[in-house]
């Protein structure tokens, strides 16, 4: 029986989760969880799992929630919440499906604790790759991949050379806007942005699809968890996202994991990992059904925010720290409709170039950028 816990546990990521767990109860004993605002759904999914702990985000939803749960679920709340639930003694496996940088300190803390992490939460590998990676290093902790590109490329390289890579080949469905021309993106709604054609998913990462920026931030999260330079990491668009991504070896030889958009079979990999477990739930995948597969290369000029992923994480330090906090102020900026659509690159490109760059940042140093990139984003908007 492995302990989990979740970080996250009311969002797309954090409920099919649960449904993993749900599917193998003698496998898996949710140990501890924590939710945002959400209180109504904490208080279902409480009563359905019965975790020990779990953490909201502020003292009077503590108390709220406290006078509804049963016995023996002990509430706890804020920053300090998440890393309890972070560190919970009898969790095995952390996974991290916060939204933001707001999971970078539970992170760490799961890491010194030696939990295993399944990763969700890519922001907090674009904002600090280097600090989580190495302190997974020292503490021999496995960063395992729950994004769907990133689960496809570990997968692919189960038993293989780390020095007999050539490339990665991540692909991208396009998001809401892929056949939209850049005039086309004029105006566009946040109603119209938040339809993604292939997967449902929380609002900041469909935006993030529709921009782009969701595969640039994937570039960097794959540049840490594989430890690959970005001349090695490439982008395909594939709309029909079937094909999750690919690796290539020296001879030239191509694998690719496959499989129809479901995130409940990259969650299952990485909680049953390195064994593999039974989806009754799962949809088969008829290619028949499919019919065809499409490709294209990625047009920088059209996706804007690619070209600024890959120049941040190429530069390094705390560009890609400004890189995701801009980004992270300016979709929800967009999403309370206080900028366009085409705003949120510009903003993000403002925020980069009045950076001056730190290099090997720390922590400290990681955080004040944080803050001080997303006042700026603010001051514009002003
Ligand atoms: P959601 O917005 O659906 O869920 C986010 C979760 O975090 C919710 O439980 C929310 O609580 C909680 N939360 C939000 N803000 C805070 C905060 N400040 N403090 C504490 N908890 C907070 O996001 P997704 O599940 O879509 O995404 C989660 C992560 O997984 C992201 O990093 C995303 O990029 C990544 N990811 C998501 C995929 C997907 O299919 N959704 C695919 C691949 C990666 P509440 O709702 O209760 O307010
Ligand atoms: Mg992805």
């Amino acid at each position: 029986m492995k302990g989990i816990s979740v970080l996250g546990a009311t969002g797309s990521i954090g409920t099919q989760t649960l449904d993993v767990l749900a599917n193998h109860r003698d496998k898996f004993r949710l140990v501890a969880m924590s939710v945002g605002k959400n209180l109504a759904l904490a208080e279902e999914q409480i009563h359905q799992f019965k975790p020990p702990l779990v953490s909201v985000m502020t003292d009077e939803d503590r108390k709220t929630l406290a006078s509804k749960v049963p016995e023996g679920t002990r509430v706890v709340c804020g920053e300090e919440g998440l890393i309890e639930v972070a560190t919970a003694e009898k969790a095995e496996i952390l996974v991290n499906a916060v939204i933001g940088s707001v999971g970078l300190a539970p992170t760490l803390a799961a890491i010194e604790a030696k939990k295993t992490i399944a990763l969700a939460n890519k922001e907090t590998l674009v904002t600090a790759g280097h600090l989580v990676t190495e302190k997974a290093r020292e503490n021999g902790v496995k960063l395992l991949p729950v994004d769907s590109e990133h689960s496809a490329i570990f997968q692919a390289l189960q038993g293989e050379r780390m020095d007999r890579l050539h490339r990665i080949i991540i692909t991208a469905s396009g998001g809401s806007f892929r056949d939209k021309s850049r005039d086309e993106l004029n105006g566009v709604t946040v109603e119209d942005a938040l339809k993604h054609p292939n997967w449902s998913m929380g609002a900041k990462i469909t935006i993030d699809s529709a921009t782009m920026m969701n595969k640039g931030l994937e570039v960097i999260e794959a540049h840490w968890l594989f430890n690959l330079p970005y001349e090695k990491i490439d982008v395909l668009l594939h709309k029909e996202s079937i094909i999750h991504s690919m690796v290539e070896f020296v001879d030239r030889s191509v694998i690719a994991q496959l499989g129809t958009p479901d995130m409940r079979v990259p969650i299952q990999y990485a909680l049953s990992y390195p064994d593999r477990l039974e989806f009754h739930k799962g949809q088969q995948l008829n290619l028949w059904e499919v019919g065809k597969l499409h490709f294209a290369p990625l047009d920088m000029e059209r996706f804007r925010c690619m070209a600024f992923a890959y120049e941040s994480g190429k530069q390094g330090g705390t560009m890609p720290t400004v890189l995701n906090a801009a980004n992270e102020e300016a979709v929800e900026l967009f999403l309370n409709n206080q900028l366009s659509f085409l705003g949120i690159e510009d903003v993000i490109e403002k925020a980069l170039e009045r950076h001056e760059r730190i290099d090997s940042p720390s922590l400290a140093d990681i955080l004040h950028v944080d803050q001080e990139t997303r006042a700026f984003v603010h001051s514009l908007i002003k």
